[in-house]
């Protein structure tokens, strides 16, 4: 068992970057991204360099990891952002940011994807006063994000907004920590995401 216990942070090593996936832990320098940046496993010291494909895989491997989605829905993202306007690898990460689970995360009710996951499939949180426990469910501009009335108490929840405030709210959410709601005042555009992936490689690795 004690094997698996680091895996998340495994996966962050083998990509040689914080994908955020053990809440608070990943803010603080118990982090393994700050202890030892390198691969795990023996030759993990020696990054290998990688293959044009092998980039590309990596490329969507790390961004599947960082939003906690699988392969066959990854891939969904993938048509549907081909199929909008736009730039496609923009496209997907728009998608991606506006799954619901993301959402929350972002506004800061959970200390990761996996988390606030795990409050969207318990029916903690209502879209425009509606229950939604689909942690997929894509948000639109204008909607609001609000905890259940008799979920209020959630102590998980209410210590994750007060921490939360010493996080910023990317611009495209607004937060109310003193309702424990939030609101999409629009998309996520490119410049909103901070995360550090290069969204061409995974449109040259579909593209093939
Ligand atoms: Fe582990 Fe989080 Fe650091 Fe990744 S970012 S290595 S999951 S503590």
């Amino acid at each position: 068992m004690s094997r698996y216990k680091d895996e998340q942070c495994r996966r962050c090593r083998r990509e040689g970057q914080k994908l955020f996936l053990k809440g608070e832990r990943c803010y603080t320098d118990k982090c393994s991204i700050s202890r030892r940046n390198y691969a795990p496993g023996q030759h993990g010291q020696k990054r290998a360099k990688l293959s044009e494909y092998g980039s590309q895989l990596r490329e969507k491997q790390k961004t599947k990891a960082y939003y906690g989605v699988g392969e066959k829905q990854f891939r969904k993202y993938f048509e549907m952002a081909s199929n909008k306007k736009g730039v496609t690898g923009e496209n997907l990460l728009q998608l991606l940011e506006s799954r619901l689970d993301n959402v929350i995360y972002r506004l800061g009710y959970g200390t990761s994807r996996a988390q606030a996951r795990q409050f969207v499939n318990h029916g903690q949180f209502e879209v425009n006063g509606k229950k939604v426990d689909i942690p997929s469910y894509l948000v639109k501009a204008g909607d609001i994000i609000t905890i259940k009335e008799n979920k209020k108490d959630n102590a998980t929840i209410k210590i994750n907004a007060e921490e939360s405030s010493k996080r910023p709210v990317p611009a495209w959410l607004e937060r109310d920590n003193k309702n424990l709601s939030g609101k999409v005042i629009r998309l996520a555009s490119r410049e909103d995401i901070d995360i550090p992936i290069e969204e061409h490689l995974i449109v040259e690795l579909y593209s093939k």
